[in-house]
Order: structure tokens, then sequence, then C-alpha cells
């Protein structure tokens, strides 16, 4: 008898607590084990077991997590690494060549911009900020035949900017270029990329995917079919995104280890019911701050007047977990984030408890100076599981 099942045409949660997750061959266990292993034994030159050599080429535990990402993505194949600016710098240096372009959104995450431009600007990568929300200006902002990528971050992280995934993927795709969105913010819990058209999702999973603040960890999840740019072929001689991803994961090896996978499937699976009650919360308490008379404005997608809403509720199923406030000035931005006590002041996001900080001078001091600058008068919260009264009261005293 086989405890191997297809779970496709499952629902999320059945696919993120099952997927690539079959009860252990040899003991039943019903969660995968950690293979704390870096080698296996072959029987004879070349008889791998499993297909298994080398844990940086491959490890159970891992796949188990890739096949796992790959089933709540909808994607053909999920590839883990160590961090997710490792998992963006694989698919980087996978899809550009010294001299192309690629187009980045305005607000994008500042590691994401400082890997872009600080460490592939010197390799001959030119890159171009756009508002993403504004698709005619990412059309314009492509270089016929040389940018190659589109990276897409919706919503974004701190400014919460919505794109519309579906217009933006016509962009790249009548370009020849490939659709990268990060969907880190949203999860594939709230957002499927792939149905929308993205050749390619990232996630940093110590986030959302992780849920619990003890893994640093990143994903990339590739579409069936997916290409490299137009006019490129991979290193293994074929024009596949899954070929070339597989073959750079392995030949600069970023990869996840396997505690490191096996406490990222561990929060995957509880994925559904988290983000359930983030966005409840979230809502809550950005309805909160709304009224509140030290709060010059408040930024969240559920909201009717946020610019994105509409595109927002069409898109995805719900708002997500983080707020962002504008205080009228740094001074009072750093004193609520000095105040909370339930909110912890850390950078990160995702997790079950509530963290807050100031981007300007925290998360996004990496682009202070550049077209990506955030107001210094913005506080971005992470809305954690607490109960909700013990959120808002905590606010309030840190704003009063
Ligand atoms: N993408 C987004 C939207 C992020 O917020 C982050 C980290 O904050 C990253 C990517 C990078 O992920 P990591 O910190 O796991 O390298």
């Amino acid at each position: 008898m086989t405890d191997t099942q297809d779970w496709t045409a499952a629902g999320f949660a059945t696919r993120a607590i099952h997927a690539g997750q079959d009860p252990d061959a040899t003991t039943g266990a019903v969660v995968p084990p950690i293979h704390q292993v870096s080698t296996f034994k072959q029987d004879g030159v070349g008889g791998l077991r499993g297909g298994y050599e080398y844990s940086r080429s491959g490890n159970p535990t891992r796949t188990a997590l890739e096949e796992a990402l790959a089933a709540v993505e909808g994607g053909a194949r999920g590839f883990a690494f160590a961090s997710g600016l490792a998992a963006e710098d694989t698919l980087l240096r996978a899809i550009l060549r010294p001299g192309d372009h690629v187009v980045i959104p305005d607000d994008a995450y500042g590691g994401t911009y400082r890997l872009i431009a600080r460490v592939f600007g010197p390799w001959g990568i030119e890159h171009t900020a756009v508002h993403l929300s504004d698709v005619d200006a990412v059309a314009a902002a492509i270089q016929p035949g040389r940018t190659k990528a589109v990276w897409v971050e919706t919503p974004t992280n701190p400014l919460l900017g919505v794109a519309d995934i579906a217009a933006v993927a016509a962009v790249a795709r009548a370009a020849g270029a490939v659709l990268a969105v990060d969907n880190t913010f949203a999860t594939p819990y709230l957002q499927q990329p792939i149905g929308l058209g993205a050749d390619v999702v990232v996630h940093s999973t110590t986030k959302y995917i992780g849920g619990h603040s003890d893994v640093v960890g990143g994903a990339l999840v590739v579409t069936d079919g997916a290409q490299l740019p137009v006019g490129l072929t991979g290193p293994t001689g074929t024009e596949s995104l899954e070929d070339a991803l597989a073959f750079h994961q392995n030949a600069s090896g970023a990869v996840a280890g396997p505690f490191d996978a096996w406490l990222t499937l561990r929060g995957l699976k509880t994925l559904a019911v988290r983000m359930d009650r983030h966005c409840a919360n979230a809502a809550a308490v950005a309805r909160y701050l709304v009224d509140h008379s030290k709060v010059a404005e408040v930024i969240y997608p559920g909201l009717e007047d946020h610019p994105g809403h509409e595109l927002a509720a069409r898109q995805m199923s719900g708002f997500g977990g983080m707020v962002a406030f504008r205080t009228g000035s740094a001074e009072a931005a750093l004193d609520v984030c000095a105040r909370t006590r339930v909110f912890t002041l850390a950078e990160s996001l995702g997790g079950v408890e509530s963290l807050i900080e100031h981007p300007a001078r925290m998360t996004h001091a990496s682009v202070a100076g550049s077209a990506l600058e955030v107001p210094d008068d913005l506080v971005r919260l992470s809305v954690g599981l607490e109960d909700l009264a013990d959120l808002v009261a905590d606010l309030g005293q840190a704003l009063s």
C-alpha cells in the first residue's frame, strides 16, 4: 500500500497540510522527518536512493517543503532557499545578463532594491523604478530588447501599494520579459499570482509562511512551461526557467537547510487559519487608527479610500495583516514605536506576534536618498494574532 496521493484538486488548507508530506515510507511518521544530513550512501557509483546524493543538490525535508510550496502556489516546481534575498539573487542570476534592464516597483522592499541597484548594478544590470499601479508607466519603462524582467511586489512593503498582476503580466509577456511576483505580503492563501500570469513567484518564507518568527527562508515557485527571457538559453542548453533555476540553486547553493525547511513546512500547515485572523485583526486595527486624532493617514488596502482597494478586492481574497500609518512627524512616529508594549519594536513581519517598526530608519534605511525613499513619519505594523482588545489598547496608550 502506498501513502502517495495527488493533492492537486484539494482545497488550499488540505494542500498546505498534505502536499509533498506523505507519511514516512519506513516508519509511518505523519510529519516529514528532519533529514539532518549532508550526504547519502550510494548503492554502487551513481546508485542513488530516491535521487539523493548531497544535501546542497537535494534533501528530502527540503523536497517536502518545495513540493508543498509548489502545490499552494499552483506552480510546477518550488525551490527553497536560505533567505528571501537568496531566492531573489538566484532568480536574477538565472534570468539576467550584463547589459540587461529590469523594471522594479518604486516602493519595493529595501533589500530587493539594494540587491538590484547595488549588487547587480555593478555587474551591468540597469533598473527603472516605476509606480506599478500605473500600468502605462510600466509599459513606458520597458526598453524593447533590453528589458528582461519585470519585478512586481503587491501589496508593497511598506506603503501597501497594489499592482494589477494580470495587466502587468500582459506588458511583460509582450516584451518577452519574465514576470516575477513577490507574494510575501499577500501569501498564496490570499493571492495566486501564477493564475494571474506570473512566470515565477518569490517569497520571503521568513514572514507569513514560516509564521512564527523562528526561521529565515526564501522560495521561488515557477509556473509550468515558464521560459527564460526571449533570446536567452540557460546553462543546461534549454529555454526553460525551471531548468535554469534548478541549475542555479545547486550551482550557487544558497539552499534552505533541513531544520529550516522543516520549521517552514510546519508554519505552512497553519497558514490559512493564521491569515484569516491576521486579516480580521488588521482590518479592526486600521479602522481604530482611522478615527484616532493623532493619526494623519492610515494605509490599508481594506479601507475603501485606499487607491488600490477595488483592485485588491478583486485580486486578493483578503486584505492581509499589514497596516501602515503616518503620524505627521518623524518624532511622533519614533515616539509611538518606543511606547508600545504588545506590539514589539522589531524588523520583519508575518509572525504570530504583533510588531511595530519605523521603515525609514529600520527596514528601508537602504533606500534613503533614492527614488524609493519612504516618508519618515511612517509607522508599519505587522498585526499579529493576539486578542484584538489588547492590540487596540496598546496602540491607544502609545498614541496618547
Ligand atoms: N521580500 C519582501 C516583501 C520582504 O519584506 C523581505 C524581507 O523583509 C524580503 C523579500 C527578503 O526576505 P529575507 O529577509 O527572508 O531575505
